[in-house]
């Protein structure tokens, strides 16, 4: 090895494991459902995206199943040589009549999708409005763009607005867009969509909302743009196929223009081998199952509640989360690693976030329940909380 590279990676490594900041990986032994087994050992899951519990839904499984008989393991190429199959055909319809929008297009993920679709759109012409706790893939392709990143405080309506009209009367940009989460994953909240679109129609900035959080969970499963009724308002609707849909993937939903344009210029459309037509299929259905019903929906809120209030209960700070999402902040950072050790040794798997995923200080243990999860497997879990939270004089 190089010894530069050596040298490079020692004193990386050594430096985050001195601090507390070296993230150790778990692998899961079998499915990753409400339950999971790691080191032999079951746990209560709460740190899955997987909102409602179609990552192991036996439906998508024989769906699955019967799309791999048919057409094989894999896509054989990118989506503009022979990738596309009829099945990635139907997909990006059913994404289009979920998010209400004339065309939709299919990324391999959600991270995949911001580079792609940020990139294609603008350039070292343009200026992006960045809320500060945007995702990384949106951070990623905003610097792939090139185009001048000016980040925004934190749902801070009047920081948007005071920069849109300094980065639009400047004359110095082609076009402006301002791009945000629908929901923040590492607190709960939703971005503020309205006053977000009326400040876009003021200065005519294009609207990106990436919703990798919100569908399945907010709008009755539809997501946040629709919650707010702004299908026709929000330019660019982004979301993963990974997370409340269960499955992997990433799109983009939106005019038949932009959706055209993304076809022809985005890079991972073009250049990298399309989604699998097995996973295809599966989430095809599993947004089906979402517009027939919302039920899974409506047991992940009720879940989502009954895990906030019992913490709420017994002392812990869950922030201001507006979504099933339930932190439990913690603050320092070695003490939230220690307090996320201690509840597996309890049978409870709730991860640690510390910095740089969240600013310094503000160390949590995210909790993501889902439809999955029964009233005891929560009670269950809020027991140990309260028994570790005493115990490291986390709660009294
Ligand atoms: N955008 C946001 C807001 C996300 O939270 C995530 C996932 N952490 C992604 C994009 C990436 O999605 P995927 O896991 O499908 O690549």
């Amino acid at each position: 090895m190089s010894k530069v590279l050596h040298q490079f990676l020692q004193d990386n490594l050594n430096d985050l494991k001195e601090k507390g900041l070296y993230n150790e990986i778990d692998p899961v032994e079998g499915p990753n459902g409400a339950k999971i087994k790691i080191r032999g050992q079951e746990l209560i899951n709460l740190s899955s995206n997987n909102y409602l519990g179609l990552a192991t839904n036996e439906h998508l499984k024989e769906v699955a199943k019967k799309a791999i008989d048919h057409y094989g393991v894999g896509a054989g190429a990118v989506r503009t040589i022979n990738g596309t199959l009829d099945v990635h055909v139907k997909l990006e319809e059913k994404l289009a009549e979920f998010k209400g929008t004339e065309a939709a297009i299919a990324y391999q993920s959600g991270f995949n999708c911001n580079m792609a679709a940020i990139s294609a759109v603008m350039d070292k012409n343009d200026a992006i409005l960045s809320d500060e706790l945007n995702h990384a893939s949106i951070i990623d392709g905003c610097r792939l763009s090139k185009a001048k990143i000016i980040r925004v405080k934190h749902s801070d309506m009047e920081d948007l607005r005071v920069k849109a009209k300094e980065a639009t009367e400047s004359g110095q940009y082609n076009k402006v867009m301002v791009i945000t989460d629908g929901v923040f994953s590492m607190d709960g909240d939703v971005a503020k969509l309205p006053e977000i679109v009326e400040i876009a129609k003021e200065y005519d900035l294009i609207t990106y909302v990436d919703d990798a959080h919100g569908s399945g969970v907010m709008g009755k499963g539809k997501g946040t743009v629709k919650h707010f009724g702004l299908e026709k308002e929000v330019d660019f609707q982004i979301g993963t196929l990974s997370k409340a849909i269960g499955v992997v993937g990433g799109y983009v939903a939106g005019s038949q223009d932009l959706i055209d344009l993304l076809k022809v210029r985005s890079r991972p459309f073009l250049f990298s081998t399309a989604l699998t037509p097995g996973d295809t299929v599966a989430i095809t259905e599993a947004i089906q199952m979402l517009l027939d019903s919302t039920e899974l929906h409506d047991k992940l809120w009720d879940n989502g509640d009954y895990l906030k209030a019992g913490l709420k209960k017994i002392g812990f700070d869950i922030g201001e989360s507006e979504t099933p999402i339930t932190p439990v902040i913690i603050g320092e950072e070695k003490l939230t690693q220690k307090f996320s050790k201690r509840l597996f040794e309890e049978g409870v798997y709730a991860k640690s976030i510390v910095f740089p995923t969240v600013p310094r200080g503000t160390g949590r243990v995210r909790n993501m329940p889902t439809a999955a999860h029964t009233k005891e497997m929560l009670d269950e879990a809020i027991a140990v909380y309260e028994k570790v939270g005493k115990e490291l004089e986390i709660i009294k």
